[in-house]
């Protein structure tokens, strides 16, 4: 196994592109035949590296362009994801937000704009979901450790000393100074569910700036895509959470779909799956659904929704994604039943053995 398909393996992607009716391993997912090249005059390009914690997949698909200055933006654009891990991480040392988090309880801290904004927007998130998103679920680190062998719970009297240092509320946002201030000591932020979505919103920029237009962008389970691959449609499914091989097929394109589950880092005690997305009242993992997939215009409020839906659970999901505009989900709760928002539909795509999920208003109604 090559360095990379080992990390796919052990990741495990959420949603994935595949091609030609039949599933394919990402590697192979967009791979053209040279006749077909020279039959649609359709140049594509893909290239896959790991970053953020995930594997990144760009694929191209433009006319008129070499491979040589495709590949170019592509790298380029791998460079853009690496600026904006650097950007908003909270663990390496001399980063805005580790200055924030050591300064917790004692002063505010000034930040980039970027920084800032991404963290009003996470914090637009909390207010709408309640608190269900909240970027200082992050003091939990390091007490569910989902690589441990043996596999142990964590210490109970940690989750209950930690607990009440979760509160998005008590993240101070001066927009004037473009300050942030964690109010009490010990507190920490993290943008481990926005941040990616933000960077897949960074590189469809970047790729637009360079005159792009067809294109799938996807950092482990958040994607974005834009255009065709030539005369055919984009083709992404929604990895099914308890088997290999897809639940749906989505019909879609000029959007972003954003995936968050709960088989990509947990670990199974006496029957029980413990899983990354911690719901913030408890500090546990979040309870009721094994998937939740976003639709919408742009990755980073996806990737947001997507995590937010997944601690809130089907029924109080359903009701906030119904509620704001231009948004649709997938949810497949813990028994592998699916519930979906009233803008979607489903049909059979008898070919291909899978039901496919559109947009209503595109036509798929
Ligand atoms: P992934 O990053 O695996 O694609 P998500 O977007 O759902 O999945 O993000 C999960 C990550 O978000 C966790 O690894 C953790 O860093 C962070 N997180 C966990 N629970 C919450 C929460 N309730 N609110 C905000 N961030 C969270
Ligand atoms: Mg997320």
């Amino acid at each position: 196994m090559s360095p990379l398909s080992a990390v796919m393996a052990a990741i495990g992607l959420s949603a994935v592109l595949f091609w030609a009716g039949r599933p394919y391993g990402l590697a192979d997912a967009t791979r053209l035949s040279p006749s077909e090249t020279n039959v649609s005059g359709i140049v594509v390009v893909k290239d896959a590296r790991p970053l953020m914690g995930t594997v990144w997949e760009i694929t191209v698909a433009e006319r008129r362009r070499s491979r040589s200055a495709l590949s170019a933006i592509i790298d380029q654009a791998f460079d853009e994801i690496a600026r904006v891990d650097q950007a908003l991480s909270d663990w390496r040392d001399g980063t805005e937000l580790n200055e924030v988090n050591r300064n917790a309880g004692n002063r505010p801290v000034p930040v980039s704009r970027e920084t800032y904004d991404v963290v009003v927007r996470a914090n637009h998130f909390s207010e709408t979901s309640n608190g269900a998103f909240d970027i200082t679920f992050n003091v939990m680190w390091g007490v569910w450790d989902f690589k441990k062998s043996p596999a142990a719970l964590p210490d109970p009297a940690e989750i209950e000393r930690r607990l009440p240092l979760i509160n998005f509320r008590d993240v101070v946002l001066n927009a004037e100074a473009r300050t942030i201030f964690l109010r009490r000591k010990g507190m920490k932020i993290g943008l481990g569910a926005i941040g990616k979505g933000y960077a897949v919103d960074c590189v469809c920029a970047l790729l637009e700036d360079s005159g792009l237009s067809n294109y799938i962008v996807a950092g482990g389970g958040d994607m974005r895509l834009s255009g065709s691959r030539g005369a055919a449609p984009w083709r992404i499914a929604v990895q099914h959470p308890r088997k290999k091989g897809y639940i749906y097929l989505l019909g879609l394109t000029d959007t972003a779909v954003a995936t968050s589950g709960d088989y990509e880092r947990f670990f199974i005690l006496d029957g029980t799956r413990y899983h990354h997305i911690l719901d913030p009242k408890t500090g546990h993992p979040a309870r009721g659904l094994s998937s939740v997939t976003i639709i919408c215009p742009n990755a980073m409020d996806a990737d947001a929704l997507a995590t937010s839906v997944f601690v809130l659970g089907k029924n109080k999901g359903l009701q906030l994604l119904e509620e704001t505009p231009g948004v649709e989900g997938i949810f497949v709760d813990d028994n592998t039943r699916s519930a979906m928002t009233s803008g979607l539909t489903v049909r059979m795509d008898d070919s291909l053995e899978l039901p496919t999920v559109l947009l209503k208003q595109a036509g798929g109604e």
